[in-house]
């Protein structure tokens, strides 16, 4: 199947699916937007209130950041993809639960493959929780890793910096990284190598977290 026949697949499924309890409170769903071949996805957490009404990902407050955070770097909406681990609202913005996230995960798997972008930005802790279960955000932020030979750079939620204001400038600092990132990404091997391990990677060690595995990647 093409690409872009399997985004509006998994868009139509998504619209319809009651596979987790978050289907009761839904107005619509929201499976992302972006093109089929984007090069960067960003993952947020879920849809909150605007996003619901809408069936559109960060429409809201936070949605208003990571539009000025992308033209900060030359970065416009419409060339990236823009989803969510979670594709129906949490009521009241609850967080998502263990069970929520693990039955739509399989969406945005299907999405990934059939983007294969060369960079993945995690926004907040769940979404990083997706590809690094046992990293702590505080640690890893802004720090490109390899994992399964795919690059994902994890990134504080941007409604993070609207609650705490000195998380704003870590966000901004991080976001300035990415260009970097993304172009060295470009210029390397295609997204996902065949013969990639499932070893997480980080391009710049961190001095705390030295195990054999890890090595540099760039
Ligand atoms: N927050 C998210 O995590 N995702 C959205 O789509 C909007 C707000
Ligand atoms: Fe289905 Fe995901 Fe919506 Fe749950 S959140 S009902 S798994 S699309």
């Amino acid at each position: 199947m093409k690409s872009v026949d399997v985004m509006q697949s998994v868009a139509k499924e998504v619209s319809t699916c009651t596979h987790c309890v978050l289907h009761h409170s839904r107005k619509f769903a929201v499976p992302g937007e972006g093109p089929a071949d984007a090069s960067i996805m960003f993952i947020g957490e879920g849809p909150g209130f605007y996003e619901n009404e809408q069936g559109r990902p960060f429409v809201g407050p936070s949605g208003k950041f990571l539009d000025e955070l992308l033209a900060g770097i030359q970065l416009k909406r419409s060339e990236v993809f823009i989803g969510n681990v979670v594709k129906c609202r949490p009521p009241s913005n609850r967080d998502p639960l263990p069970e929520e996230l693990s039955a739509c995960s399989e969406y945005l798997e299907r999405q990934i493959s059939a983007i294969n972008p060369k960079v993945i930005v995690t926004l907040g802790r769940y979404s990083m929780a997706h590809f690094l279960p046992n990293a702590k955000i505080s640690e890893i932020h802004g720090r490109a890793m390899n994992v399964r030979g795919r690059l994902i750079v994890a990134m504080y939620h941007p409604a993070a910096a609207l609650h705490q204001k000195s998380l704003k400038s870590t966000i901004e600092d991080d976001f300035s990284r990415l260009p970097e990132m993304i172009n060295k990404a470009m210029r390397s091997q295609p997204a996902v190598q065949p013969e990639s391990t499932q070893a997480e990677i980080p391009v710049e060690p961190a001095p705390e977290k030295k195990e054999p595995k890890q090595l540099s990647l760039f």
